[in-house]
C-alpha cells in the first residue's frame, strides 16, 4: 500500500519543508489508504519540520539521528539506513522476519528488539541488509502467516516449523 501511496505523495511534496508545511487534511486523505493516517501525517510532518530545519533537507544518516525523528523507531531507522544509505546498522525486524525467525530456528524471542539480536549475532554483517530483504519477500511470496505454501517452498527441506503445512 505504502508503494501504491508514495509516488503521487512525493509528486506533490518535494523537500521536507513542503511536507512540512502541508496542510494537514490534504496529507492525511493522500495516505488515508496505509491505515492510521492521522498518527502518520502527524509524524510525518513532525519530522519533516526537523529534518527541514535541523540537516538543512537532507535525511540523517545515523541511527541515534534517525530515532530521534517523530514516528521513527528502530525498524523504520533500519530500513532507512540499508535501503537509503547502504549502511549496516542492525537488522529490519517486521512482522514477516519476525515470523520466519521464529519458524526458521534462528529466534525464539518474540520482541522485535530481542529477535534483532539474536539475527545479528547469527549472521555476517556484510548479510544483514540483504537477509531482511529475503525474509520479507519469502514471507510475502510463501511463507504466510496463515497458510504458508509448503508444497512451493524451496527451503522446505531445511525447515522444521510446527505449522508446516506439508
Ligand atoms: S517450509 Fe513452510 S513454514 Fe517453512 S519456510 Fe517454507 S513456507 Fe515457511
Amino acid at each position: 500500500m505504502v508503494n501504491l501511496i508514495t509516488p503521487a505523495l512525493f509528486k506533490k511534496y518535494r523537500t521536507a519543508e513542503q511536507f512540512a508545511n502541508a496542510g494537514t487534511a490534504e496529507l492525511e486523505a493522500m495516505i488515508h489508504s496505509s491505515g492510521f493516517f492521522r498518527n502518520k501525517a502527524k509524524s510525518i510532518k513532525a519530522a519533516s519540520r526537523i529534518i527541514a530545519d535541523e540537516y538543512g533537507g537532507k535525511v540523517p544518516a545515523t541511527m541515534e539521528e534517525l530515532l530521534i525523528l517523530p514516528g521513527v523507531a528502530r525498524k523504520t531507522a533500519n530500513v532507512v539506513l540499508g535501503v537509503a544509505f547502504g549502511k549496516a546498522e542492525g537488522i529490519v525486524v517486521d512482522t514477516h522476519v519476525q515470523r520466519l525467525s521464529r519458524r526458521l530456528d534462528f529466534s525464539k524471542e518474540e520482541r522485535p528488539d530481542k529477535i534483532e539480536d539474536d539475527l545479528m549475532k547469527l549472521f555476517p554483517r556484510n548479510k544483514w541488509i540483504l537477509l531482511a530483504h529475503l525474509l520479507i519477500h519469502h514471507g510475502r511470496a510463501k511463507c504466510s502467516a496463515l497458510r504458508p505454501k509448503c508444497a512451493q517452498c524451496p527451503i522446505e527441506d531445511l525447515c522444521y516449523a510446527e505449522d508446516k503445512t506439508v
